[in-house]
Protein backbone atom coordinates (compact mmCIF):
# COMPACT_ATOMS: atom_id res chain seq x y z
CA UNK A 1 0.00 0.00 0.00
CA UNK A 2 1.12 3.77 -0.94
CA UNK A 3 2.25 5.61 1.94
CA UNK A 4 1.87 8.93 1.01
CA UNK A 5 3.69 11.81 2.25
CA UNK A 6 2.62 13.85 5.61
CA UNK A 7 -0.07 16.96 4.99
CA UNK A 8 1.65 18.07 8.75
CA UNK A 9 4.47 19.38 6.14
CA UNK A 10 2.22 21.06 4.34
CA UNK A 11 1.89 24.67 4.32
CA UNK A 12 -1.53 25.80 2.81
CA UNK A 13 -4.07 23.91 6.02
CA UNK A 14 -2.08 26.45 7.83
CA UNK A 15 -2.75 29.69 6.20
CA UNK A 16 -5.71 28.80 4.50
CA UNK A 17 -8.97 29.67 6.72
CA UNK A 18 -10.24 26.47 9.10
CA UNK A 19 -12.59 23.76 7.73
CA UNK A 20 -16.20 23.45 8.78
CA UNK A 21 -16.87 20.64 11.14
CA UNK A 22 -17.59 17.54 9.87
CA UNK A 23 -18.10 14.52 11.70
CA UNK A 24 -17.50 10.59 10.27
CA UNK A 25 -20.10 8.49 9.68
CA UNK A 26 -21.68 7.02 11.94
CA UNK A 27 -24.71 5.29 10.94
CA UNK A 28 -27.09 3.77 8.14
CA UNK A 29 -27.90 7.28 5.83
CA UNK A 30 -29.41 7.54 2.44
CA UNK A 31 -28.65 9.74 -0.75
CA UNK A 32 -28.93 10.07 -4.55
CA UNK A 33 -25.48 10.34 -5.26
CA UNK A 34 -22.26 8.97 -2.87
CA UNK A 35 -19.08 10.58 -3.71
CA UNK A 36 -15.90 8.77 -2.28
CA UNK A 37 -12.95 11.57 -2.22
CA UNK A 38 -13.33 15.17 -0.93
CA UNK A 39 -10.66 16.53 -3.58
CA UNK A 40 -11.74 18.89 -6.51
CA UNK A 41 -13.37 16.33 -8.05
CA UNK A 42 -15.60 15.20 -5.73
CA UNK A 43 -16.09 18.52 -4.34
CA UNK A 44 -17.24 19.79 -7.90
CA UNK A 45 -19.26 17.61 -8.58
CA UNK A 46 -21.02 17.59 -4.95
CA UNK A 47 -21.18 21.11 -5.33
CA UNK A 48 -23.21 21.02 -8.67
CA UNK A 49 -25.23 18.41 -7.67
CA UNK A 50 -26.61 19.82 -4.27
CA UNK A 51 -26.62 22.89 -6.16
CA UNK A 52 -29.49 20.80 -8.58
CA UNK A 53 -31.31 20.03 -5.61
CA UNK A 54 -30.16 16.27 -5.89
CA UNK A 55 -28.89 14.56 -2.37
CA UNK A 56 -25.39 13.91 -2.12
CA UNK A 57 -23.02 12.32 0.41
CA UNK A 58 -19.38 13.01 0.40
CA UNK A 59 -17.30 10.36 2.18
CA UNK A 60 -13.63 11.32 2.70
CA UNK A 61 -11.28 9.01 4.16
CA UNK A 62 -9.16 11.59 6.13
CA UNK A 63 -9.86 15.11 6.13
CA UNK A 64 -11.10 17.78 3.54
CA UNK A 65 -8.55 18.08 0.60
CA UNK A 66 -5.67 15.87 2.34
CA UNK A 67 -5.07 14.70 -1.31
CA UNK A 68 -3.17 16.87 -4.23
CA UNK A 69 -6.43 19.30 -3.39
CA UNK A 70 -4.92 20.58 -0.47
CA UNK A 71 -1.23 19.66 -1.07
CA UNK A 72 -0.21 21.19 -4.21
CA UNK A 73 1.72 24.21 -5.78
CA UNK A 74 -1.78 26.41 -6.28
CA UNK A 75 -1.48 27.20 -9.84
CA UNK A 76 -4.35 27.59 -12.49
CA UNK A 77 -3.30 27.19 -15.65
CA UNK A 78 -6.17 26.35 -17.96
CA UNK A 79 -4.34 24.37 -20.64
CA UNK A 80 -3.41 21.27 -20.78
CA UNK A 81 0.54 20.50 -19.87
CA UNK A 82 1.44 17.59 -22.13
CA UNK A 83 -0.37 17.32 -25.08
CA UNK A 84 -1.20 20.43 -28.15
CA UNK A 85 -4.90 21.33 -28.97
CA UNK A 86 -4.65 18.89 -31.53
CA UNK A 87 -3.52 15.97 -29.70
CA UNK A 88 -6.53 16.18 -27.34
CA UNK A 89 -8.42 15.74 -30.81
CA UNK A 90 -6.37 13.22 -32.18
CA UNK A 91 -6.36 10.81 -28.69
CA UNK A 92 -10.45 11.80 -27.80
CA UNK A 93 -12.18 12.40 -31.68
CA UNK A 94 -13.63 15.63 -32.83
CA UNK A 95 -16.88 15.65 -30.46
CA UNK A 96 -14.88 14.52 -27.30
CA UNK A 97 -12.13 16.49 -27.94
CA UNK A 98 -13.61 19.88 -28.55
CA UNK A 99 -15.63 19.27 -25.62
CA UNK A 100 -12.71 18.85 -23.35
CA UNK A 101 -10.44 21.90 -24.86
CA UNK A 102 -14.04 23.95 -24.15
CA UNK A 103 -14.09 23.07 -20.33
CA UNK A 104 -10.58 22.92 -19.60
CA UNK A 105 -9.83 26.23 -21.08
CA UNK A 106 -12.80 27.74 -19.65
CA UNK A 107 -11.57 26.15 -16.41
CA UNK A 108 -10.07 29.31 -14.61
CA UNK A 109 -12.25 31.72 -15.45
CA UNK A 110 -15.07 29.17 -14.08
CA UNK A 111 -13.37 28.75 -10.78
CA UNK A 112 -13.13 32.71 -10.33
CA UNK A 113 -17.05 32.86 -10.69
CA UNK A 114 -17.38 30.16 -7.89
CA UNK A 115 -14.72 32.11 -5.34
CA UNK A 116 -16.59 35.16 -6.12
CA UNK A 117 -20.18 33.46 -5.83
CA UNK A 118 -19.33 31.65 -2.56
CA UNK A 119 -17.12 34.18 -1.44
CA UNK A 120 -14.19 31.40 -1.29
CA UNK A 121 -11.18 32.56 1.16
CA UNK A 122 -7.96 30.75 -1.37
CA UNK A 123 -5.81 33.85 -2.25
CA UNK A 124 -6.99 33.83 -5.89
CA UNK A 125 -5.51 35.80 -7.99
CA UNK A 126 -5.57 35.87 -11.51
CA UNK A 127 -3.05 37.74 -13.37
CA UNK A 128 -1.95 35.22 -16.04
CA UNK A 129 0.89 32.44 -16.51
CA UNK A 130 3.69 33.24 -17.88
CA UNK A 131 5.61 29.93 -19.60
CA UNK A 132 9.17 30.88 -20.54
CA UNK A 133 11.19 29.69 -23.51
CA UNK A 134 15.00 28.92 -22.45
CA UNK A 135 16.10 28.57 -25.56
CA UNK A 136 15.86 30.50 -29.15
CA UNK A 137 13.92 27.31 -30.27
CA UNK A 138 11.85 26.83 -27.71
CA UNK A 139 10.50 30.40 -28.43
CA UNK A 140 9.96 29.82 -31.89
CA UNK A 141 7.93 26.45 -31.19
CA UNK A 142 5.76 28.86 -28.60
CA UNK A 143 4.41 30.28 -31.81
CA UNK A 144 2.41 27.31 -32.80
CA UNK A 145 1.35 27.00 -29.28
CA UNK A 146 0.05 30.69 -29.00
CA UNK A 147 -2.04 30.20 -32.25
CA UNK A 148 -3.87 26.76 -31.70
CA UNK A 149 -5.16 28.61 -28.23
CA UNK A 150 -6.44 31.93 -30.05
CA UNK A 151 -8.03 29.41 -32.50
CA UNK A 152 -9.50 27.96 -29.33
CA UNK A 153 -10.85 31.32 -28.56
CA UNK A 154 -7.78 32.70 -26.19
CA UNK A 155 -6.06 35.71 -26.31
CA UNK A 156 -2.64 34.36 -25.77
CA UNK A 157 0.81 36.36 -27.06
CA UNK A 158 4.28 35.91 -27.12
CA UNK A 159 7.08 37.95 -24.89
CA UNK A 160 10.55 38.84 -25.90
CA UNK A 161 12.64 38.77 -23.46
CA UNK A 162 12.08 42.25 -21.95
CA UNK A 163 8.57 42.04 -21.37
CA UNK A 164 9.16 38.59 -19.89
CA UNK A 165 11.74 40.38 -17.22
CA UNK A 166 9.51 43.25 -16.67
CA UNK A 167 6.39 40.48 -16.04
CA UNK A 168 8.37 37.77 -14.14
CA UNK A 169 11.76 39.61 -13.15
CA UNK A 170 13.55 36.84 -14.43
CA UNK A 171 16.71 36.76 -15.82
CA UNK A 172 18.42 34.36 -18.91
CA UNK A 173 15.27 33.65 -20.68
CA UNK A 174 14.25 34.17 -24.22
CA UNK A 175 11.09 35.10 -24.08
CA UNK A 176 8.36 33.51 -23.34
CA UNK A 177 4.23 32.58 -23.60
CA UNK A 178 1.65 34.62 -22.12
CA UNK A 179 -1.70 33.37 -21.23
CA UNK A 180 -3.44 35.79 -19.17
CA UNK A 181 -5.93 33.63 -18.12
CA UNK A 182 -3.62 31.66 -15.38
CA UNK A 183 -4.48 32.06 -11.89
CA UNK A 184 -3.14 30.87 -8.90
CA UNK A 185 -4.64 30.24 -5.04
CA UNK A 186 -4.00 28.48 -2.08
CA UNK A 187 -5.57 25.11 -2.65
CA UNK A 188 -6.66 23.98 0.27
CA UNK A 189 -8.44 27.40 0.84
CA UNK A 190 -10.42 26.33 -2.62
CA UNK A 191 -11.25 22.75 -1.15
CA UNK A 192 -12.33 24.23 2.18
CA UNK A 193 -14.58 26.85 0.72
CA UNK A 194 -15.94 24.37 -2.60
CA UNK A 195 -16.75 21.50 0.63
CA UNK A 196 -18.68 24.51 2.31
CA UNK A 197 -20.18 25.97 -0.57
CA UNK A 198 -21.88 22.15 -1.17
CA UNK A 199 -22.74 21.94 2.28
CA UNK A 200 -24.78 24.89 1.97
CA UNK A 201 -26.79 23.33 -1.21
CA UNK A 202 -27.31 20.64 1.41
CA UNK A 203 -24.61 18.13 0.52
CA UNK A 204 -23.50 16.22 3.81
CA UNK A 205 -19.69 15.85 3.97
CA UNK A 206 -18.06 12.92 6.51
CA UNK A 207 -14.37 13.18 6.87
CA UNK A 208 -12.53 10.47 8.38
CA UNK A 209 -15.16 8.18 6.99
CA UNK A 210 -13.08 5.63 4.78
CA UNK A 211 -14.78 3.44 2.26
CA UNK A 212 -14.08 -0.49 2.39
CA UNK A 213 -16.29 -1.55 -0.28
CA UNK A 214 -19.12 -1.04 -2.40
CA UNK A 215 -21.84 -3.48 -3.06
CA UNK A 216 -24.65 -3.87 -5.30
CA UNK A 217 -27.91 -3.91 -3.11
CA UNK A 218 -31.22 -4.72 -5.40
CA UNK A 219 -31.17 -2.03 -7.74
CA UNK A 220 -29.07 0.85 -5.02
CA UNK A 221 -25.54 0.50 -4.01
CA UNK A 222 -24.33 -0.07 -0.09
CA UNK A 223 -21.01 1.94 0.41
CA UNK A 224 -19.36 0.91 3.37
CA UNK A 225 -17.15 2.84 6.55
CA UNK A 226 -15.90 1.32 9.23
CA UNK A 227 -18.69 3.71 11.50
CA UNK A 228 -21.58 3.22 8.95
CA UNK A 229 -22.86 3.17 5.71
CA UNK A 230 -24.62 4.98 2.61
CA UNK A 231 -27.38 3.11 0.44
CA UNK A 232 -27.11 5.42 -2.84
CA UNK A 233 -28.66 5.16 -6.21
CA UNK A 234 -25.02 5.82 -7.91
CA UNK A 235 -21.89 5.81 -6.99
CA UNK A 236 -18.66 8.19 -7.87
CA UNK A 237 -15.45 7.63 -6.59
CA UNK A 238 -13.22 10.68 -6.84
CA UNK A 239 -10.10 9.10 -4.96
CA UNK A 240 -7.28 10.17 -7.54
CA UNK A 241 -3.81 9.50 -6.44
CA UNK A 242 -4.88 8.95 -2.69
CA UNK A 243 -6.17 5.76 -3.47
CA UNK A 244 -7.00 3.71 -0.46
CA UNK A 245 -9.10 0.66 -0.60
CA UNK A 246 -12.75 0.98 -1.54
CA UNK A 247 -12.54 -0.58 -4.64
CA UNK A 248 -10.00 -3.98 -5.91
CA UNK A 249 -7.79 -2.72 -8.34
CA UNK A 250 -8.39 1.05 -8.09
CA UNK A 251 -5.34 2.06 -7.33
CA UNK A 252 -3.57 -0.10 -10.11
CA UNK A 253 -4.74 2.23 -12.87
CA UNK A 254 -2.22 4.62 -12.19
CA UNK A 255 1.02 4.80 -11.16
CA UNK A 256 2.48 7.13 -8.31
CA UNK A 257 4.97 10.08 -9.48
CA UNK A 258 5.83 12.60 -6.40
CA UNK A 259 6.12 16.30 -6.86
CA UNK A 260 7.82 18.88 -4.50
CA UNK A 261 6.98 22.15 -2.88
CA UNK A 262 8.94 24.44 -1.20
CA UNK A 263 7.81 27.34 0.43
CA UNK A 264 9.99 30.32 2.08
CA UNK A 265 9.64 32.89 4.98
CA UNK A 266 7.38 36.19 3.85
CA UNK A 267 9.67 37.84 1.70
CA UNK A 268 7.15 41.13 0.95
CA UNK A 269 10.14 43.14 -0.46
CA UNK A 270 11.89 41.02 -2.90
CA UNK A 271 9.33 42.61 -5.06
CA UNK A 272 11.90 41.76 -7.96
CA UNK A 273 10.68 37.90 -8.06
CA UNK A 274 7.38 37.94 -10.26
CA UNK A 275 6.56 41.72 -10.20
CA UNK A 276 2.97 41.59 -12.21
CA UNK A 277 2.36 38.55 -9.55
CA UNK A 278 1.99 35.66 -12.35
CA UNK A 279 2.89 32.35 -12.63
CA UNK A 280 6.33 31.38 -13.76
CA UNK A 281 7.70 28.26 -15.00
CA UNK A 282 11.06 28.61 -16.49
CA UNK A 283 10.96 26.45 -19.49
CA UNK A 284 12.53 23.56 -19.16
CA UNK A 285 11.63 20.05 -18.94
CA UNK A 286 12.11 19.55 -15.01
CA UNK A 287 9.75 22.28 -14.54
CA UNK A 288 10.48 24.61 -12.18
CA UNK A 289 7.15 26.68 -11.85
CA UNK A 290 6.50 29.45 -8.92
CA UNK A 291 4.31 31.97 -7.40
CA UNK A 292 4.28 34.85 -4.66
CA UNK A 293 1.68 33.84 -2.09
CA UNK A 294 -0.83 36.43 -0.34
CA UNK A 295 1.64 37.01 2.65
CA UNK A 296 4.90 37.45 0.08
CA UNK A 297 6.55 33.56 0.41
CA UNK A 298 8.05 32.24 -2.96
CA UNK A 299 6.14 28.98 -3.56
CA UNK A 300 8.27 26.69 -6.09
CA UNK A 301 7.58 23.81 -7.27
CA UNK A 302 9.47 20.88 -9.58
CA UNK A 303 10.39 16.62 -9.87
CA UNK A 304 12.50 16.08 -6.78
CA UNK A 305 15.28 13.80 -7.86
CA UNK A 306 14.87 9.92 -7.04
CA UNK A 307 17.55 9.76 -4.26
CA UNK A 308 17.82 13.52 -3.38
CA UNK A 309 17.85 14.61 0.40
CA UNK A 310 16.27 17.39 1.34
CA UNK A 311 19.20 19.91 1.95
CA UNK A 312 20.15 18.96 -1.49
CA UNK A 313 16.50 19.73 -2.92
CA UNK A 314 16.67 23.04 -1.22
CA UNK A 315 19.88 23.63 -2.77
CA UNK A 316 19.01 23.25 -6.17
CA UNK A 317 15.82 25.21 -5.35
CA UNK A 318 17.64 27.76 -4.32
CA UNK A 319 20.24 28.36 -7.52
CA UNK A 320 17.35 27.57 -9.83
CA UNK A 321 15.78 30.47 -8.48
CA UNK A 322 19.17 32.69 -8.09
CA UNK A 323 20.00 32.01 -11.65
CA UNK A 324 16.90 33.78 -12.77
CA UNK A 325 16.46 36.50 -10.01
CA UNK A 326 20.14 37.32 -9.27
CA UNK A 327 19.57 39.69 -6.62
CA UNK A 328 18.05 36.68 -4.35
CA UNK A 329 20.71 35.75 -1.52
CA UNK A 330 22.65 32.79 -1.88
CA UNK A 331 20.39 30.49 0.36
CA UNK A 332 16.86 31.02 0.66
CA UNK A 333 14.88 30.83 4.38
CA UNK A 334 12.63 28.37 3.45
CA UNK A 335 10.08 27.48 6.02
CA UNK A 336 8.54 24.61 4.79
CA UNK A 337 8.82 21.47 1.79
CA UNK A 338 6.66 18.75 1.16
CA UNK A 339 6.00 16.37 -1.67
CA UNK A 340 3.09 14.99 -2.63
CA UNK A 341 1.77 12.38 -5.66
CA UNK A 342 0.35 12.80 -8.61
CA UNK A 343 -1.18 9.85 -10.03
CA UNK A 344 -0.09 9.20 -13.62
CA UNK A 345 -1.00 7.29 -16.63
CA UNK A 346 -0.65 6.62 -19.98
CA UNK A 347 -2.62 9.23 -22.16
CA UNK A 348 -2.40 11.80 -18.76
CA UNK A 349 -6.16 13.23 -19.50
CA UNK A 350 -8.55 11.89 -16.72
CA UNK A 351 -9.66 8.27 -16.90
CA UNK A 352 -13.28 7.19 -16.37
CA UNK A 353 -14.21 3.98 -15.39
CA UNK A 354 -17.57 2.05 -15.21
CA UNK A 355 -17.54 -0.27 -12.45
CA UNK A 356 -20.83 -1.36 -12.68
CA UNK A 357 -24.81 0.07 -13.40
CA UNK A 358 -24.69 3.42 -11.68
CA UNK A 359 -21.43 3.13 -10.57
CA UNK A 360 -17.53 5.07 -11.76
CA UNK A 361 -14.23 5.90 -10.66
CA UNK A 362 -12.17 8.57 -12.13
CA UNK A 363 -8.14 8.89 -11.57
CA UNK A 364 -5.00 10.04 -13.63
CA UNK A 365 -5.32 13.19 -13.42
CA UNK A 366 -1.65 13.62 -14.18
CA UNK A 367 -1.09 16.39 -12.53
CA UNK A 368 -2.93 20.10 -13.66
CA UNK A 369 -5.84 18.98 -11.45
CA UNK A 370 -6.62 22.52 -10.34
CA UNK A 371 -8.50 23.33 -13.54
CA UNK A 372 -8.48 19.57 -14.36
CA UNK A 373 -10.51 18.76 -11.17
CA UNK A 374 -13.44 21.77 -12.38
CA UNK A 375 -13.35 20.00 -15.97
CA UNK A 376 -13.72 16.04 -14.28
CA UNK A 377 -16.42 17.59 -12.07
CA UNK A 378 -18.38 19.06 -15.00
CA UNK A 379 -18.07 15.51 -16.74
CA UNK A 380 -18.88 13.64 -13.31
CA UNK A 381 -22.14 15.74 -13.23
CA UNK A 382 -23.85 14.98 -16.80
CA UNK A 383 -23.04 11.02 -15.68
CA UNK A 384 -24.84 11.45 -12.48
CA UNK A 385 -27.69 13.54 -14.63
CA UNK A 386 -28.30 10.69 -16.80
CA UNK A 387 -26.28 12.11 -19.99
CA UNK A 388 -26.34 9.27 -22.53
CA UNK A 389 -22.48 7.80 -22.49
CA UNK A 390 -22.00 8.35 -25.93
CA UNK A 391 -22.12 12.58 -25.20
CA UNK A 392 -20.01 12.38 -22.15
CA UNK A 393 -17.16 14.76 -22.74
CA UNK A 394 -15.22 11.96 -21.59
CA UNK A 395 -15.41 7.80 -22.72
CA UNK A 396 -16.18 5.13 -20.17
CA UNK A 397 -13.58 2.33 -19.92
CA UNK A 398 -13.65 -0.93 -18.17
CA UNK A 399 -11.46 -0.88 -15.33
CA UNK A 400 -7.33 -1.37 -16.30
CA UNK A 401 -4.15 -1.37 -14.66
CA UNK A 402 -1.44 0.79 -15.70
CA UNK A 403 1.32 -0.71 -17.68
CA UNK A 404 4.13 -1.72 -15.61
CA UNK A 405 6.48 0.42 -18.03
CA UNK A 406 4.49 3.74 -16.39
CA UNK A 407 6.45 2.76 -12.94
CA UNK A 408 9.57 4.53 -14.69
CA UNK A 409 8.55 6.39 -17.40
CA UNK A 410 7.90 9.53 -16.20
CA UNK A 411 11.13 9.26 -14.26
CA UNK A 412 12.78 8.64 -17.62
CA UNK A 413 11.28 11.17 -19.68
CA UNK A 414 12.78 13.62 -16.97
CA UNK A 415 15.84 12.30 -17.47
CA UNK A 416 15.38 12.80 -21.44
CA UNK A 417 14.16 16.38 -21.12
CA UNK A 418 16.74 17.66 -18.77
CA UNK A 419 19.20 16.05 -21.72
CA UNK A 420 17.49 17.68 -24.41
CA UNK A 421 17.80 20.96 -22.03
CA UNK A 422 21.35 20.84 -21.25
CA UNK A 423 22.33 19.96 -24.99
CA UNK A 424 20.18 22.63 -26.27
CA UNK A 425 21.28 25.25 -23.99
CA UNK A 426 24.93 24.22 -24.90
CA UNK A 427 24.19 24.73 -28.59
CA UNK A 428 22.72 28.22 -27.71
CA UNK A 429 26.23 29.11 -26.21
CA UNK A 430 24.39 29.74 -23.03
CA UNK A 431 25.86 29.80 -19.75
CA UNK A 432 25.29 26.40 -17.73
CA UNK A 433 22.22 26.29 -15.67
CA UNK A 434 21.97 24.71 -12.55
CA UNK A 435 20.21 20.95 -12.63
C1 LIG B 1 2.71 18.36 -4.74
C2 LIG B 1 1.70 18.58 -5.82
C3 LIG B 1 1.73 19.75 -6.56
C4 LIG B 1 0.76 19.96 -7.54
N1 LIG B 1 0.70 21.18 -8.14
C5 LIG B 1 -0.33 21.46 -8.95
C6 LIG B 1 -0.54 22.79 -9.42
O1 LIG B 1 0.19 23.71 -9.08
N2 LIG B 1 -1.57 23.00 -10.26
C7 LIG B 1 -2.42 22.01 -10.63
O2 LIG B 1 -3.34 22.27 -11.42
N3 LIG B 1 -2.29 20.75 -10.17
C8 LIG B 1 -1.28 20.47 -9.32
N4 LIG B 1 -1.18 19.23 -8.78
C9 LIG B 1 -2.19 18.20 -9.16
C10 LIG B 1 -3.51 18.38 -8.43
O3 LIG B 1 -3.31 18.79 -7.11
C11 LIG B 1 -4.30 17.07 -8.45
O4 LIG B 1 -4.35 16.61 -9.78
C12 LIG B 1 -5.73 17.24 -7.96
O5 LIG B 1 -5.77 17.90 -6.72
C13 LIG B 1 -6.39 15.88 -7.86
O6 LIG B 1 -7.70 16.05 -7.40
P1 LIG B 1 -8.62 14.79 -7.16
O7 LIG B 1 -9.94 15.27 -6.72
O8 LIG B 1 -8.57 13.87 -8.33
O9 LIG B 1 -7.90 13.94 -6.00
P2 LIG B 1 -7.41 14.32 -4.54
O10 LIG B 1 -7.36 15.76 -4.29
O11 LIG B 1 -6.16 13.55 -4.31
O12 LIG B 1 -8.58 13.76 -3.62
C14 LIG B 1 -8.84 12.39 -3.45
C15 LIG B 1 -9.40 12.20 -2.05
O13 LIG B 1 -9.90 10.87 -1.95
C16 LIG B 1 -9.69 10.43 -0.62
N5 LIG B 1 -9.77 8.96 -0.58
C17 LIG B 1 -8.94 8.06 -1.10
N6 LIG B 1 -9.37 6.81 -0.87
C18 LIG B 1 -10.53 6.92 -0.16
C19 LIG B 1 -11.45 5.98 0.38
N7 LIG B 1 -11.29 4.65 0.27
N8 LIG B 1 -12.53 6.45 1.07
C20 LIG B 1 -12.74 7.79 1.20
N9 LIG B 1 -11.90 8.73 0.70
C21 LIG B 1 -10.80 8.28 0.02
C22 LIG B 1 -8.31 10.96 -0.29
O14 LIG B 1 -8.07 11.00 1.11
C23 LIG B 1 -8.33 12.33 -0.95
O15 LIG B 1 -8.70 13.36 -0.07
C24 LIG B 1 -0.22 18.97 -7.82
C25 LIG B 1 -0.22 17.78 -7.09
C26 LIG B 1 0.70 17.59 -6.09
C27 LIG B 1 0.64 16.32 -5.29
Amino acid sequence: MTRFSPISDVLWPRTAPPADEAQPLDSAVEAEICIIGAGYCGLHTALNLSKEGRSVVVLEADEVGFGGSGRNAGHCTPTFHHHSLSGVIEMLGARRGDAVIGLQLSAADQIAQIVASYDIECEWVQNGYVMCASTRGRLAAMAQKRDDYNAAGQSTRLADADEVRAITGMHGQFGGWVHPGGAHLNPMGLSRGLARAAQGHGARIHTRSPVTGAQRDGARWRVATPGGTVMADKVIFATGAYTQGGWPGLDRTFRIMRVMVGATRPMPNATEVLPQNVTAHDGRGNILVYKRDAYGRIVASMFPRMFGSRSRMLRLLDSRLRFHHPSLPKRLQWECLWTGELDMQRNTIPRLYHLGEGAIAVTGLSGRGVPTGWTVGQVLTDWANDVPEADLALPLEPLAQAPSYMAIAPQLALRAYELRDRWDEWRDGQPSRPW
